[in-house]
């Protein structure tokens, strides 16, 4: 259900399991700017500086030297615990330095172009940040998925994408430009303001919300792009991520998924330490070659010896391999008895996820039988393997279903897409 010409807004607590999908029509620039905060161009965002620099950057505004540990951390607590967007709110910090923050950076959160809300409570949002340097603004997405107690955070890394895997969505659209460490963690602290995660601005310091009670509970780097590919933004997001003064996200509870950028998967292991997820897709090198292309650059074996040697591996710590069900390309039993050689001796978990159409695609979704003969093969084998309950299809959320408004779909291929869905298709 479409919110209609005008502009519904769904309050941050909407129940979401009783929720209709719901796309919200912020092209009003009235209602617009109800969820538009100032973009702010010209100034840097203090998010996603690490402590070092924000230490320098507070001391090239003059913060005494013996201050600036103090304020850094005084900063950390507003930006990360407490989720303020606004230095007015900072009120332990004098308004005299708050008034210096302001005139030379920014807090504010990027543009909320479009909110939906999936039948299934999955909710997808549209983020515009302001363009950097002579570049253009740029549309990001970002995926909620709640599921029974836990949610998931899918996060975007770039904008489009260089690599062209192709059954994905976000593979049709060329990479526009890396996200910052600002950006990816502000797709992270926009969905906890709108989700309520955040405590009330009013509520008295230290009424914070507690890690149990929260609606984020875990982060995929899932969304649109190969975040090893843009891997220093993401080390830096990532850490600050799991940073135990501020949003405090275990690193088990962050996992980054890659297509394979082999040296990368090395220093993932030793510089962020978060848990590692392979894009896999097919068993042997002539298919892997076509459906994931990085493949020809890292074949399996160079990617699977990088996956051994992750480290802390174990049976709580495991790899997740994802492989997408496509009808007669990957799905015979033969690949499935295939995959439990080649993942022979590494603690994994495979996600087998029932392909999701896209307009212009070229594969089918494998029928369930033969999904849920493979899944029992490989489960016999001794590897967990869940067969991903597709989420937010309705809003094009599910996985390889993202691509930004900038190369929106056609009306006629929305419509086509909804066509296949309501006769089955991919089912
Ligand atoms: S699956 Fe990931 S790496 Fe491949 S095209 Fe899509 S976004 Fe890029």
């Amino acid at each position: 259900m479409k919110g209609g010409p005008g502009f519904r807004r769904v309050p941050a607590k909407t129940d979401l399991k009783n929720a209709m999908a719901l796309t919200l029509d912020l092209t009003k620039p009235e209602s617009r700017a109800q969820l538009r905060p100032q973009m702010a161009v010209d100034k840097k965002s203090l998010i996603g500086l690490s402590r070092d620099a924000m230490a320098q950057a507070l001391a090239a505004l003059g913060v005494p030297e013996r201050q600036t540990r103090m304020r850094v951390r005084q900063l950390w607590h507003w930006l990360y615990v407490r989720g303020v967007s606004d230095f007015a709110q900072m009120f332990n910090i004098s308004k005299e330095l708050r008034a210096t923050l302001d005139a030379h950076f920014t807090i504010a959160r990027p543009e909320i172009v479009e909110e939906q809300i999936s039948q299934d409570g999955t909710r997808k949002w549209l983020m515009r940040f302001p363009p950097r340097g002579a570049g253009r603004p740029v549309d990001v997405e970002t995926v909620y998925i709640p599921e029974e107690g836990r949610g998931t955070l899918c996060i975007s890394s770039q904008v489009g994408c260089t690599l062209t895997c192709t059954f994905c969505h976000t593979g049709t659209q060329k990479l526009v430009r890396n996200l910052t460490p600002g950006e990816i963690l502000e797709q992270l602290l926009v969905a906890r303001d709108r989700l309520g995660d955040f405590p009330d601005a009013d509520t008295p310091d230290g009424a914070i919300v507690p890690a149990e009670g929260r609606k984020i509970t875990n982060i995929v780097m899932m969304g649109m792009g190969e975040p090893l590919y843009n891997f220093d933004n993401v080390k830096e997001a990532l850490l600050i991520a799991s940073d135990g003064d501020g949003l405090s996200l275990s690193k088990r509870r962050i996992t980054l998924s890659t297509s394979g950028v082999v040296p990368e998967i090395y220093r993932t292991g030793e510089e962020i330490g978060v848990m590692l997820a392979i894009s896999l897709h097919a068993v042997r090198d002539e298919l892997r070659d076509v459906l994931v292309p990085i493949n020809k650059k890292y074949p399996l074996k160079e990617l699977l010896d990088a996956c051994r040697a992750y480290p802390s591996l174990s049976n709580a710590r495991r790899i997740t391999f994802e492989y997408v069900m496509l009808k007669g390309v990957n799905d015979s039993l033969d690949d499935a008895r295939a995959l439990v050689r080649l993942l022979r001796g590494i603690p994994a978990k495979i996600n087998l996820i029932p392909f999701n159409p896209w307009p212009g695609s070229d594969y089918e979704c494998s029928d369930w039988e033969q999904i849920e003969e493979f899944a029992d093969l490989v489960n016999k084998a001794g590897y967990a393997s869940p067969i991903r309950t597709p989420r937010g299809r309705d809003i094009l959320a599910a996985c390889g279903q993202l691509k930004s408004a900038s190369e929106r779909m056609k009306k006629t291929d929305r419509l086509k897409l909804e066509a296949m869905m309501i006769a089955g298709h991919g089912e």
